[in-house]
């Protein structure tokens, strides 16, 4: 009988104990590197509040942080993506938004959200859909239900940010890095972010939309940079002659690009286009028109959401996606590191 109790008290001890401060001891060493004087916790249930400018409606709302985000991979990401996919874009989106209620963006120029601290323009800040509005998008049979499997994503979540080296990092993502993403400095110039560096993507021609042709007339391929550039000389014949890329990145993007006598950033030549991305090779149809294929769809920084699906799919975590996208970050709770907050 001792034997047995003594039995089982040592497999107490392997099962419980053991894994117990080997947790504990991973934990430590998140702590060790963010040197903490007693930070000021949060009250467990105080919730942050942030001001949400909804641009639809010409006003602005109070939320609840973690609410708003609901709002936000609703209508950042398809609901159809896996659970750790969508964990992603809710960790990315806490802390962009997080990010701009402590005004530490450099472009925190909130006059375009009326002071309030996010609005919900996908050009400007991200992307925002209410939940009626979404159910009503997706339609009654699946709405409520998606609605859902995304509310989980985000309580799954919830409060946790991305940070590197003590302060709160710029999460930029995008739909489709085209298998590859983008240094910042590539497409911000000079603006070189240590987590912001390229990798390899995988799995993103599952997206339809990876490979995208545009074609244009001759005279509406020229009228839109003339009207950016009215000076430039250019001429519709034999107009591919006179269009020659001159520099790719690393990723294959295109870097400068020469239109007529104007040499061009490839980010400047997508604007001009509405391209879907500067990874994209012209070509000249039979019938003259130009013919440009695109491969991805974005910036091509951060994190890439149908890479992120993909790793998901593959069975990896939400924290493994962010940290293949973002190099070298850390996954920490808002309530252990509010104290510890330093100026992006
Ligand atoms: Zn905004």
């Amino acid at each position: 009988m001792k034997k047995i109790i003594g039995y089982i008290l040592l497999m107490t001890m392997v099962i419980i104990v053991i894994p117990f401060i080997i947790v504990k001891g991973c934990s430590t060493v998140v702590e060790d590197l963010i040197p903490m004087d007693e930070p000021e916790i949060l009250e467990k249930n105080e919730v942050l509040y942030l001001d949400v400018y909804v641009a639809s409606e010409g006003e602005t709302k109070k939320m609840p942080l973690e609410e708003y985000l609901i709002g936000v991979v609703a209508a950042e990401m398809p609901a159809k993506f896996e659970t750790e996919a969508l964990k992603a874009q809710a960790v990315a989106a806490r802390t962009y938004a997080y990010g701009r209620m402590k005004k530490i963006y450099a472009s925190n120029n909130s006059d375009a959200h009326r002071g309030a601290d996010v609005c919900t323009d996908s050009g400007h800040c991200q992307a925002w859909i209410s939940r009626a509005d979404a159910i009503k998008k997706w339609g009654e049979d699946s709405g409520k239900e998606n609605w859902d499997k995304i509310k989980r994503a985000v309580n799954e979540t919830e409060n946790i940010i991305i940070w590197y080296e003590n302060k709160v990092v710029n999460p930029l993502y995008h739909a489709n890095s085209g298998g590859i993403t983008e240094n910042s400095e590539n497409v911000w110039d000079g603006v070189e972010v240590p987590y912001l560096r390229s990798v390899k993507s995988k799995g993103e021609d599952a997206s339809s939309e990876y490979e995208v042709v545009t074609t244009f007339k001759e005279e509406d391929f020229i009228s839109a940079f003339k009207s950016e550039l009215p000076d430039l000389k250019i001429e519709e014949e034999n107009l591919l002659d006179q269009v020659e890329v001159l520099e790719r990145t690393d990723s294959e993007r295109v870097d400068r690009i020469k239109v007529g006598d104007v040499n061009l950033k490839g980010t400047d030549f997508r604007r001009i286009l509405d391209l879907r991305s500067t990874n994209f090779i012209i070509e000249e149809e039979e019938s003259g028109e130009i013919k440009i294929t695109t491969i991805g769809y974005g910036h091509g920084v951060g994190m890439s959401q149908w890479g992120a699906n993909h790793l998901a799919k593959e069975g990896k975590g939400f924290e493994e996606i962010i940290k293949h996208y973002y190099k070298e970050v850390e996954l920490d709770n808002i309530k252990n590191i509010e104290e510890n907050f330093e100026n992006y």
